[in-house]
Parts: structure tokens; sequence; C-alpha cells
């Protein structure tokens, strides 16, 4: 009885909490003109606070869309540069500096730098999961969501790298039947899903359609009807009539696919352990409805880019930008090292 209105009572004291917090992130986007875009991975409660919900590649065109001279970026901070870097005269808010990617840390600069150098023929294709310099020394950016367009507009006969997420880009390399080096990089979240589990859980739901991420291994890729990224999984439970789904990605996604799709079940693909949670991206999960208060309320913390580093990584985020909206793009001819 105790325990029962103790925990109401602690309920009761983050449902106040957090309205109180969502009226002040309405009270400071109003007074401030600010824009608030989140990513699929973050918790519902700051989707539901955003003006814009959606994948890498909808942010970075969201973020030069907008008017606002504000902008909170509510995902990893990777994509906050990619918003910084196209729009310069924004100021670009994160929740928190310290929400990085294994993808970015997995890929320093140094190194990547040594690899273009031993590839100099080479064009090199980068996810846009990276830092500001490992893009400024690439020659186009890629998301999930628009890399084929991107691989596929590279000329047949030049060589490409592609960097840093192995498993994208072998899903890419296969997809087109274009060879590419891969850079050894994965994602902590998504390399986590287990096959043999997933093999088992679809025995038990053979009537589920299974939809995955290409940031996940090929062993549990051979499984999935569907793979693409988050918005392509979003559209696949929205359109596709079955009622089952098992999804292979982070659990964030789950909150707008429940909303579009109330009727149908949708099960988490199983990861090794079972008792980890450890679908859940640490560093989108850094995030909170609290610090997106403070940031707002301070204009802190604020992500900046060194303008020389800017201008070179805009080079390969335009090119992306240039491809996927069918426009010709011009091919450096070879790898010069620029002066960072
Ligand atoms: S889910 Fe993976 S790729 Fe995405 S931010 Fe987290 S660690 Fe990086």
């Amino acid at each position: 009885m105790i325990f029962k209105s103790l925990s109401s009572a602690s309920e009761f004291a983050k449902s106040s909490g957090m309205l109180n917090s969502l009226a002040q992130i309405q009270r400071l986007k109003k007074e401030k003109n600010a824009v608030i875009l989140a990513h699929f991975y973050e918790d519902g409660d700051i989707q539901d606070v955003a003006d814009h919900v959606g994948d890498s590649y909808f942010l970075a065109k969201k973020g030069q869309e907008v008017e606002s001279q504000l902008i909170l970026l509510a995902g990893v901070v990777f994509m906050a540069e990619s918003v910084k870097i196209l729009n310069p005269q924004k100021k670009v808010l994160v929740p928190d500096l310290g929400a990085g990617c294994s993808l970015v840390s997995g890929a320093p600069y140094e190194k990547y730098l040594a690899w273009r150098l031993a590839h100099p023929e080479a064009i090199c294709a980068t996810y846009i999961n990276s830092s500001a310099e490992v893009k400024a020394i690439s020659d186009v950016i890629v998301t999930s969501s628009n890399a084929a367009k991107i691989v596929a507009a590279i000329p047949k006969d030049r060589p490409i790298l592609f960097g840093p997420d192995q498993h994208l880009g072998r899903w890419l390399s296969q997809k087109l039947q274009r060879p590419m080096t891969m850079w050894p990089g994965a994602c902590e979240v998504h390399v986590l899903f287990d096959a043999k589990r997933l093999a088992a859980l679809i025995e038990l739901h053979p009537d589920a359609v299974v939809i995955a991420h290409p940031e996940c291994d090929q062993l549990v890729l051979q499984f999935a009807h569907v793979v693409g990224s988050t918005s392509r999984l979003l559209e696949e439970v929205e359109k596709n009539p079955a009622k089952k789904f098992i999804v292979a990605t982070e659990t964030g996604i789950f909150h707008q696919m429940k909303k579009n799709r109330p009727d149908a079940e949708l099960i988490q693909a199983p990861v090794e352990d079972g008792t980890c949670g450890c679908n859940n991206c640490p560093y989108m999960k850094m995030n909170t409805l609290d610090k997106v208060v403070k940031a707002l309320g301070s204009e802190k913390p604020e992500v900046t880019i060194p303008e020389k580093l800017r201008k070179l990584a805009q080079v390969s985020l335009d090119r992306m930008m240039a491809i996927t909206n069918d426009q010709k793009v011009e091919w450096p001819e070879r790898f010069i090292s620029p002066t960072l």
C-alpha cells in the first residue's frame, strides 16, 4: 500500500515535471522564434515537442528550409554539425554536446586521411555519421535514404572508398553491384541484433514482415523482407497492410510507427542479450526534455565550426544535396589533402 502510494506520488511528480518542461519549451520556442528538429531515435516526448521529426537527410534538408535563425537539433552532434555546415548564418543548439556516435568516434580524422591518401584516385563516399573534419576530406556525403542514388551517380570507372559504416557499405555494394573499399566501422547499436534469435522469432511469427536498417550485420539483413532507412521502414509499416512487423532498428522509431499503425503488432528484433535494453542508442537517449529547456533558455550549448573547416565540409554535403535533387555534379580527378 505504502509502495503503491509512493509510486503514484513519484509518477505524479514526474508527469507534472514533464508538463512543466513542455510548457516552458513552448514558451521559449515562441519567445525566441526557435525551431526544434528531432530524430526518430529520440524519446517520444522529445519527438512530440519537435516541429519536425525525421531521419538525418530530412533534418539536414529541413535545417536549410526553415526560416528561423535559431534551431535546436535533438539528435546526435554530427546531425547538428551538418545543419550548421549548410547554414552558417543560423544558430544551432543541441541539448547535450556529449551526444556522440560510435561511427564518428570509430573514424578519427588522421586515420581517415591516411586511408584517403593511400587511394588518391578513388572517390570517397562518406556516411553522414561522421565528424566535420572527415566530411571535409570526403567527396560526397550519403545518408541511408539517399546512399543508393548517390553511389549510382559515381562514374563507373572510378574506384570507391566507403566509410565509416561497413554494413551499410556492404549492403550498397551488393545492391548496386559496385565494388567498394570499406572503412571497418559499425554502429554499436545495430550490430547487436542477433541473427540466430531473429530466426527463432520469425518461426514463432511466420506472418510478420521483417524490416531492418542497413546498419545491421548481413546475417540479420538476410532475414529482412525490407531493408531501408528509418523513413523507408516507417513508410513500410504505414503502407503495408500486414498486421505484424519485426523491426530491426533503434527503439525510438516505434513511437511514430505506433502512431501511424495503432492496429499493427510491432515486435523488436532480438539482441544477443535479451536483458540489456541495448537496442536503445545511448547517445540519442542523452537528450531529455530538461536539457531541451535549458538549451533553449540559455542558447547553449551551441554547435560552432571554424569557418575554413565548415567551407571544406560543405563541398561534400552540397554534392549530396545536388545529386539527391537530380542535379549533375563534378567529381575531383584525384584527392588532394586540404589543410584544415
Ligand atoms: S544508433 Fe548507431 S549510428 Fe545512430 S547515433 Fe546511435 S551509435 Fe550512431
